[in-house]
């Protein structure tokens, strides 16, 4: 699949999201911003469209922010999601992950806004909560819409499976080498880099029995995406 394509999947998938999180009454407002961390990761194909909007818009100013204060203790997955849930099904031991949750934030965000907001990454606009986490200190989530963000995650990696997963800095620091971008562009990436995970296809989704008659209209609405 070209990166189009991928790019125009991506797209549809965050409509489609967008539409069904809608349905739920949530706290998230404009502005609030305590989830905005130095701890988000995101894809390849997600960086790619972040650096290509930064482009168009004039704003690199935000790249050199990004590399200019990656904080030091920030999350760095060792696994993606898929891989994740290729262990646990295979009754494996997943690797410890090690998150810092009081890491500090995103290292674009400023005066409580995000510069990338239209095109933010999924690990980003798939944080909501039913209260408001600055009183509550922490996210107060439907269990529904957590399986939803696994199928939704998955599916993202899936598309973007000849990609990696990272840190949102590693992956933004890497897509800001022409090099590393043209070869993604042309489906040339070799084995991740010191930093980054490779991605891999679906084998198993992580959803769990009770959700699995709710989670099918959904199912259907992402394999039915044509481009
Ligand atoms: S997830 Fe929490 S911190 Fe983030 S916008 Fe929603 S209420 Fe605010
Ligand atoms: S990219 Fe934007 S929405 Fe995402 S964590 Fe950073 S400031 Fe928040």
């Amino acid at each position: 699949m070209d990166l189009n394509a991928k790019l125009n999947i991506l797209e549809r998938m965050v409509d489609i999201y967008d539409h069904l999180v809608g349905e739920f009454d949530l706290a998230c407002e404009k502005y609030c911003s305590h989830c905005c961390t130095a701890n988000l990761t995101m894809t390849t194909l997600e960086g790619y469209r972040i650096h290509a909007h930064l482009e168009e818009t004039g704003n690199m100013r935000h790249l050199e922010t990004i590399s200019r204060q990656p904080h030091p203790d920030r999350f760095t997955p060792r696994v993606s999601i898929n891989r994740m849930a290729d262990i646990c099904a295979r009754d494996g031991d997943p690797p410890e992950e090690h998150l810092n949750p009081d890491v500090g934030p995103c290292p674009v965000l400023a005066g409580h806004a995000c510069p990338l907001y239209a095109v933010r990454p999924f690990g980003c606009r798939c944080m909501v909560s039913a209260r408001n986490c600055g009183k509550t200190g922490f996210a107060d989530m439907d269990p529904f819409i957590l399986t939803v963000n696994d199928v939704f995650l998955q599916h993202l990696e899936h598309i973007d499976a000849q990609g990696y997963t990272g840190n949102f800095a590693d992956i933004m620091q890497f897509m800001a080498c022409d090099e590393n971008r043209q070869n993604y562009a042309a489906g040339r990436l070799g084995a991740a880099p010191d930093g980054l995970v490779a991605n891999q296809p679906v084998f198993v989704l992580m959803i769990p029995p009770e959700h699995r008659k709710r989670i099918q209209p959904i199912l259907m609405q992402i394999r039915s995406i044509q481009v």
